[in-house]
């Protein structure tokens, strides 16, 4: 049986790993790291660059270079890099070809097959952008699976013996809280929260703002119109954040930045660790709630704990181990028998030889992140799955029609938590013609919601008189057109 591959698509990295002789083996790349940076280049003669080629030459050419584009996963928008307009999914497809062609040349044999992972509290239309990705690839994406339930398969933290653990992960651009309940090899989700858009890049942004104010009021040069020195600026704080979770100070030292008519100007600057902590407070603050509604919805105290785990690189930061203590009353340091930053992607390999039938006795049931719901009139969102239900799941209601001799519903599906339409989250929107002209309230319009392993959302509306029949698959505002689909496929197929 062909291998399938697991695949950890990160903000900052990605990794990709295989099951051999039922344990994972994280894949060793061409460039002899296991770590790709999910860095995106293309060179001035138009060759793409993935991973540390292209992070190599990011300074050098920062609108020929795309990072973190996870966090624009699920967005209709489009990447401009060396004055092209890319989707997100092809500049992920990119990696993922990367990691293919790579798992190819270790395996010496074709991988069409992948699990990949995403933030456990991705939506639908995120989800399913990663699939698509995947397809670019040419990988067919066998299932969509939440990081922190990947991690906490890869620590195999042992099951014969119930458990209740939290996974909390903070990776580069996201933040996920899960609580899991294990017993005999089955991996339970009960709940799940979290923040799609916070993670270490939060804090490389404020640091990056912090060094363009200093060089500011220091020399009277807005660096933030200079696309060069904030690339440098970018890496700069990085590193001097990774350098900080080891020491109480550091130095950035960034020569010829910029130059003034007096010639080159020089960036050195003292950063300390209390004076990082102070200006990303406010992005600590956001770890809480999730925290708090996770533990709710799971209906826990911190006592109810048997484990805490941390996943992610974010969570080296001591202040974040902290809070961890101060909110759990205990240590909770990430385990040092596995590396955080392959713990996902393990776990993906250990869910694709599950998948494949080469590992058996593992059992997940993870749950939908967010409540589903269609409008109904006054702008109210009416739930019919809601949020932390065990997948795949299904969930129907009847609605009906609010005028006189109404024959179309626009059906408006919303994701989220909030009972107002205007403030969840639009997954797309359908019409069901053809209701025979009645007075109001007679026609029965049954909605029916499919959730599948995948998190990935099918709705279908039925007037029950007549039997017409509407589907959708959610996630059409960013969705790729088939024949593009087709088009992307051949051309990153190359
Ligand atoms: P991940 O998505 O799990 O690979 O996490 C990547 C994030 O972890 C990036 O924002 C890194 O800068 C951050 N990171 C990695 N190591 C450390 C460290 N020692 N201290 C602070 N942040 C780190």
């Amino acid at each position: 049986m062909p291998k399938i591959v697991g695949i950890d698509l990160g903000t900052t990295n990605s990794v990709v790993a295989v099951v051999e002789g039922l344990e994972p083996t994280v894949i060793t790349l061409a460039e002899g790291s296991r770590l790709c940076p999910s860095v995106v280049g293309f060179s001035r003669n138009g060759e793409r660059l993935v991973g540390v080629l292209a992070k190599r030459q990011a300074v050098a050419n920062p609108d020929r270079t795309v990072s973190s584009v996870k966090r624009k996963m699920g967005l209709s928008e489009y990447v401009s890099v060396a004055s092209r307009d890319m989707r997100p999914q092809e500049i992920s497809a990119c990696i993922l070809r990367k990691l293919k062609v790579d798992a190819e040349a270790y395996l010496g044999e074709p991988v069409n097959r992948a699990v990949i992972t995403v933030p456990a509290y991705f939506t639908d239309s995120q989800r399913q952008a990663t699939r698509d990705a995947g397809n670019i690839a040419g990988l067919e994406v066998v299932r969509i699976l939440n990081e922190p339930t990947a991690a906490a398969l890869a620590y195999g933290i042992n099951a014969a013996t119930a458990h209740t653990i939290l996974v909390w992960d903070l990776g580069g651009g996201t933040f996920d809280v899960s609580i899991l309940e294990l017993s005999d090899g089955i991996y339970e989700v009960r709940a799940t929260c979290g923040d799609n858009n916070l993670g270490g890049d939060d804090w490389d942004q404020a640091i990056v703002d912090w060094m363009a104010d200093r060089f500011q009021e220091q020399n009277d040069i807005d660096l933030r119109k200079d696309r060069m020195a904030m690339q440098r600026l970018k890496e700069a704080a990085e590193k001097a954040k990774v350098e900080l979770s080891a020491l109480a100070n550091t130095n950035i030292n960034l020569p010829f930045l910029s130059v003034n008519a007096e010639g080159p100007v020089h960036l050195d600057l003292n950063l300390s660790r209390s004076r990082l902590e102070a200006l990303c407070s406010h992005l600590l603050d956001r770890l809480v709630a999730p925290t708090l509604t996770a533990l709710r919805d799971a209906g826990m105290k911190p006592a109810d704990l048997d484990q805490i785990l941390l996943v992610g690189g974010s969570t080296r930061m001591p202040a974040v181990q902290e809070l961890v203590r101060r909110m759990f009353g205990r240590d909770a340091f990430p385990f040092t028998g596995l590396d955080p930053d392959e713990a996902v992607a393990r776990g993906a390999a250990i869910q694709a030889g599950v998948l494949n039938a080469e590992v058996k006795g593992i059992l997940l049931l993870d749950v939908t992140p967010m409540s589903l719901g269609i409008e109904t009139t006054g702008g109210v969102v009416s739930h019919i799955i809601e949020k932390n239900t065990t997948l795949p799941t299904q969930g129907k209601q009847i609605f009906t029609t609010g005028v006189d001799g109404q024959t179309v519903v626009n059906i408006r599906v919303y994701q989220g938590e909030s009972r107002k339409a205007d403030t969840s989250k639009l997954l797309g929107n359908f019409q069901l013609s053809g209701i025979p002209r009645a007075p109001k309230g007679t026609a029965q319009i049954e909605v029916t919601f499919d959730v599948d392993a995948n998190g990935i959302v099918q709705v279908s509306a039925i007037e029950t008189g007549t039997g017409i029949q509407q589907d959708i698959t959610i996630g059409a505002n960013c969705a790729i057109p088939a024949e593009d689909l087709e088009r992307l496929k051949r051309e990153y197929s190359a």
